[in-house]
């Protein structure tokens, strides 16, 4: 899933928590939850990894979904009247702590990364290793869509 939807489901954790650690560990569980949804960026994440071509593609999409990712964040602390913005952040830090400690693995192999690097894809990969992904047009269209009705809610 992209970052920008863990990041706006993150944001709503943390303020419907109201708690800044409660809401880092809600985050988390709930990134691992929605990563099991087919989200159709499998065959980037198995160009990248598996069979190790057209990886510009893949640094690529996460490059330029990180930045809506930021500007989404920027987005709610500066237009909408957020007041539990420590919740809310440590929610948006904790939805996108996996995926930061993939990609840190990804780049360092750091062994210590290799157990939540694991975790990661038994979530990730549970549903559409056997029954195939989503086209990803219409997986970003839909994540478009709830971060717009979850950026409403903030
Ligand atoms: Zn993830």
């Amino acid at each position: 899933m992209t970052l920008t939807a863990h990041a706006a489901m993150g944001a709503v954790i943390g303020e419907a928590v109201g708690n800044p650690l409660l809401g880092f560990i809600i985050a988390i569980a709930v990134h691992f939850l929605v990563d099991i949804i087919p989200h159709g960026d499998s065959f980037i994440s198995d160009n990248y990894r598996v069979l190790k071509r057209r990886r510009k593609q893949a640094v690529a999409y996460v490059t330029t979904d990180a930045a809506c990712a930021i500007l989404f964040v920027l987005f709610i602390v500066n237009v909408r009247d957020v007041t539990l913005i420590r919740s809310i952040s440590m929610g948006i830090i904790g939805s996108i702590l996996p995926d930061l400690l993939v990609g840190l693995y990804d780049v360092t192999k750091f062994r210590y990364l290799r157990w939540i690097y694991r975790l990661h894809f038994v979530f990730h990969d549970a549903i559409i290793k056997r029954r195939g992904d989503v086209p990803l047009r219409y997986s970003l269209a839909a994540q478009a869509i709830l971060i717009l009705i979850l950026q409403a809610r903030l």
